[in-house]
């Protein structure tokens, strides 16, 4: 290997620096830093990561030159330290510790106190004048050396020290002297022998044993698990940098000690010191929570010079990385040095808190502020959470899809009559379903989560709650429920009708029995700020997903910019309207059938100027009519003989006409479009219920923007029978009321014929929507209320990278939106683009989105600050044209 392997640093010098993460890890790099910073790091040198994928790319051998480096690095070490290796009189003594650029806490091998042996550590009792200390230090090293570099388990020790206390009948270690230490010494010596080992008296055979050990450990099951967990691929990383770094004690007595501060509360974010500190003691302590540290004033009463050389440099590392940082520091004899920097982690909270209280004090910009929140982070401040202690405390019983985010507990009851039953009471319900159809709304609405045992993110029980900002769960497999007998069974616990259960929609999580949960902070104060710098940074627009004007209001409050969608359907499930809409299904002709509709007319037109009022003149895209005719009809017998006389018909006839409506791939049926060719009379209605609504509006003097949307569209020409069909409604009523008022009629791309032959299709429509949930079902031939069942044998072989219906599948899917903008914005430069699938609230879709210029996204309601972020980093790392604001 050519390339520098060793970067040396102390003595006010340092080779290497904070930007050179990737090669030095996060720990070497900042040492680095804070070397070069004039602070006072113990000196050290860190050897590269590259070494680390060298010596796995080599079966385990190092490069050639790697050992002269190391020698040349250790004798700066020495004369830096004044110190040398394995000297009689003053030995110099190194920890040996690991450091990924990726922070892995715990998963991999450190070593401290290298360098002792039977004769430095005499020098080191001499020197420190503590015997007791020494001998201490010196057993703690044999120990860990055993354990972490050459495997004797630990515990094995840990006998060893329990038989010395024994003997001397006491219970803590503190109360062990020297000579005791002595005992343990020669107690764990045998230890090394029984195992077959040897401990090396030789400093320098330690040190790369050491050395070895911690590469080795970048490849421990731990590590590697830990790094699968939290999404660090194979190959991401090269590896673990090793630091060497000279020893300093925070066990030397009184005027010693060792903490761990950050410079800003990590739980609130509040611009204070934050911290512990524990006298007389080394890190290791503290971890093994044998004692309990004080908080961090303590270091004030008891060296309060060295308190204010902590806290300023605590503000000058903030000022330097410009972030809160978590540091480690040690206290030896009075003597205050920094043993790593990094940026500290904390709760979503703070971390809004930190984002924006930084762009105040003129630390970061906007954008800056923006990148340092994840949209995950959000979405837990606007969502109840369960109180992590009593989460960690409850029993898991089942997972499934984390369909819809936040916390709820609450009463099960298996139907969604139930469900509302209850509620009337004020008993809070989790409504479980195997499924459920658009008339569990009411039940839905009424309960506080909802659990469902098949469905996939796009099932209706996905989307609608994700509408209402309910906690759900859905394709829940695992759990068996018996509608019969009102009771579901999961892992073996069988839970009753009646019995509290907790789910979190935000894993996916079932347990049993009640969960204290935590109240969402809402979009108030820092969040709010935070959102505003997005909405001046984001070049997409966030519109909502909502079907009515409740939803709606919510939906501008979190900051949407008109709606995407108005699933028509969902209006016609509210009190009896569904009675109407079946009337209007069952009938024989044309006549009927208008009657009904003339019903549901200014029942819509009402729900419409609802949207609008919300919308405060920003556009809003209503759909026509989308579901199979079925789904508003009952399917089972005794629901069949109720209604039937409600609709003027016999039980037989509306048996036929549900067995008609019966098809074996609904979602590929008689829906869509289909619907408004076999019957017009439907869209005529609803376009008339939409420029009436709008009329009235103009003539209140208000703003409006009515977008007509026709879904399922695969041939330009049942757009252009539709297009025809509401603009001579739509014209002849705005005509009649003389008003001027602009509309516009577009269509959803949601089936593959259809995008790729945009360039037809975008001769007609005026705008197009995504609606990549079809799009995602067509395009894979996935259907997306069944695919739950298979897809984790998918995404666990490695054939599709994660859910499709959740994150946008960009090769195939997203190749298909990409065609249709092209073909699209050929004809109609102009053409707008939206996207109304699930996936206009998932950022990492949204990213896609904004690099495929589309306009933009919509989502449901308690998504669209989600979104906002979202589209903001997207714009932030891509950058792009200007933002277009449809409500000018
Ligand atoms: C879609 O298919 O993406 C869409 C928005 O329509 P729906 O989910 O109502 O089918
Ligand atoms: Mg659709």
């Amino acid at each position: 290997m050519d390339k520098k392997m060793v970067y040396f640093y102390g003595g006010g010098v340092a080779e290497g620096s904070a930007k050179m993460k990737n090669l030095l890890g996060g720990k070497g790099a900042n040492l680095a830093e804070m070397a070069r910073m004039g602070l006072p790091v113990p000196p050290g040198f860190t050897i590269t990561t590259e070494v680390c994928d060298y010596y796995w790319k080599h079966d385990r051998s190092f490069p050639e030159t790697l050992e002269a480096d190391v020698e040349a690095a250790l004798k700066r070490l020495e004369e830096v330290s004044g110190k040398k290796f394995g000297d009689k009189d003053n030995p110099l003594l190194v920890s040996v510790r690991s450091g990924a650029a990726v922070s892995m806490p715990g998963m991999m091998d450190t070593i401290l106190n290298l360098g002792l042996n039977d004769e430095t550590v005499e020098a080191l009792a001499k020197n420190t004048n503590n015997p007791r200390f020494a001998y201490d230090a010196y057993r703690r090293f044999i120990q860990m050396f055993g354990d972490v570099a050459l495997g004797i388990p630990h515990h094995d020790f840990e006998e060893a020290l329990n038989q010395v206390k024994e003997e001397k009948g006491v219970k803590l270690d503190i109360e062990l002297e020297a000579d005791d230490f002595k005992k343990v010494i020669e107690l764990y010596k045998e230890i090394y022998k029984k195992a077959g080992k040897e401990f090396p008296q030789d400093p320098k055979k330690q040190l790369w044993i050491a050395i070895e050990a911690v590469f080795g450990s970048w490849m421990n099951e731990r590590a590697i698990k830990y790094r699968a967990i939290n999404g660090i691929k194979e190959g991401e990383l090269l590896g673990t940098a090793v630091n060497v770094v000279m020893m300093v004690f925070g066990n030397m007595g009184d005027d010693s000690g060792t903490g761990v501060c950050f410079t800003r509360d990590p739980n609130t974010g509040e611009n204070i010191k934050y911290g512990e500190y524990l006298p007389n003691a080394q890190g290791e302590d503290v971890v093994a929570g044998i004692r309990t540290p004080y908080p961090l004033e303590k270091l004030n009463e008891i060296l309060p010079d060295v308190y204010k050389q902590l806290t300023e440099i605590m503000d000058k590392l903030e000022h330097h990385y410009k972030d809160m940082q978590d540091i480690e520091f040690t206290v030896e004899k009075g003597k205050l040095y920094f043993l790593q920097t990094r940026t500290g982690k904390r709760t979503a909270k703070a971390a809004v808190k930190i984002a924006v209280d930084l762009v105040k004090e003129g630390l970061i910009d906007k954008a800056t502020a923006v990148m340092r929140v994840t949209p995950d982070q959000i979405d837990k401040l606007l969502h109840p959470a369960f109180d992590t202690e009593e989460v960690k405390k409850a029993q898991e019983i089942g997972e499934g899809l984390p369909a819809s985010p936040g916390a709820a507990t609450g009463k099960v009851v298996f139907s969604a009559d139930e469900a509302e039953e209850f509620a009337k009471e004020g008993t809070p319900v989790i409504l479980v379903r195997p499924e459920t159809s658009p008339e569990d709304v009411g039940g839905m609405n009424a309960a506080e989560g909802i659990l469902t045992a098949t469905g996939g993110m796009t099932s209706h029980a996905a989307v609608v709650a994700r509408g209402m900002g309910k906690p759900a769960i859905v394709g829940a497999e695992e759990i068996v429920i018996d509608e019969e007998a009102k009771e579901f069974t999961a892992r073996g616990v069988t839970v009753k009708d009646g019995d509290w259960i907790s789910i979190d929609g935000t894993t996916g999580k079932v347990y049993l029995g009640k969960i204290k949960t935590i109240k969402p902070q809402g979009l108030e104060g820092e969040v709010a700020e935070l959102l505003e710098f997005a909405d001046e940074i984001r070049v997409l627009g966030v519109r909502a997903n909502a079907d009515i004007p409740r939803d709606a209001k919510v939906a501008r409050n979190f900051g949407a910019e008109g709606i995407g969608l108005c699933r028509t359907e969902h209006m016609f499930f509210e009190g009896d309207r569904i009675q109407k809409m079946r009337r209007m299904i069952v009938s024989k002709t044309v006549e009927q059938r208008e009657a009904a509709l003339e019903e549901l007319l200014p029942l819509q037109k009402d729900d419409f100027k609802g949207l609008f009022e919300a919308m405060e003149g920003f556009p809003v895209t209503i759909r026509l009519l989308d579901p199979p005719l079925h789904e508003f009809l009952p399917n089972d017998e005794e629901q069949m003989k109720e209604l039937a006389p409600q609709l003027g018909i016999t039980v037989e006839e509306l048996k036929e006409i549900v067995e008609n409506l019966h098809e074996f791939n609904p979602m590929m049926g008689h829906r869509g479009v289909r619907l408004a060719i076999t019957y017009p009379e439907v869209a005529v209605m609803q376009t008339k219920a939409i420029i009436l609504a709008a009329i009235e509006m103009v003539k209140e003097g208000k703003k409006v923007k009515p977008e007509i949307m026709i879904p399922l569209v695969g041939t330009v020409k049942e757009l252009k029978y539709l297009d025809k069909i509401v603009r001579e409604t739509a014209d002849k009523l705005i005509e009649e009321a003389g008003v001027d008022l602009e509309y516009k009629v577009g269509t959803m791309i949601e089936v593959p014929r259809g995008a790729i032959t945009a360039d037809e299709i975008a001769e007609v429509a005026q705008f197009f929507s995504f609606g990549t949930n079809d799009l995602t079902q067509m395009t894979l031939g996935f259907s997306r209320d069944d695919y739950g069942k298979f897809i984790n044998d998918y995404i666990e072989k490695g054939i599709y990278e994660s859910d499709p219906f959740k994150h946008v599948d960009q090769t195939g899917v997203g190749r298909m939106v990409k065609i249709a903008k092209d073909y699209g914005r050929s004809v109609n430069p102009e053409l707008k683009l939206g996207v109304c699938g699930e996936h206009g609230g998932d950022p990492e879709s949204i990213e896609f989105f904004h690099k495929t210029q589309l306009d933009y996204v919509s989502c449901s309601p308690y998504r669209v600050p989600i979104a906002r972020l979202a589209a903001a980093q997207a714009a932030v790392k891509f950058k792009r044209g200007k933002f277009v604001n449809y409500a000018d």
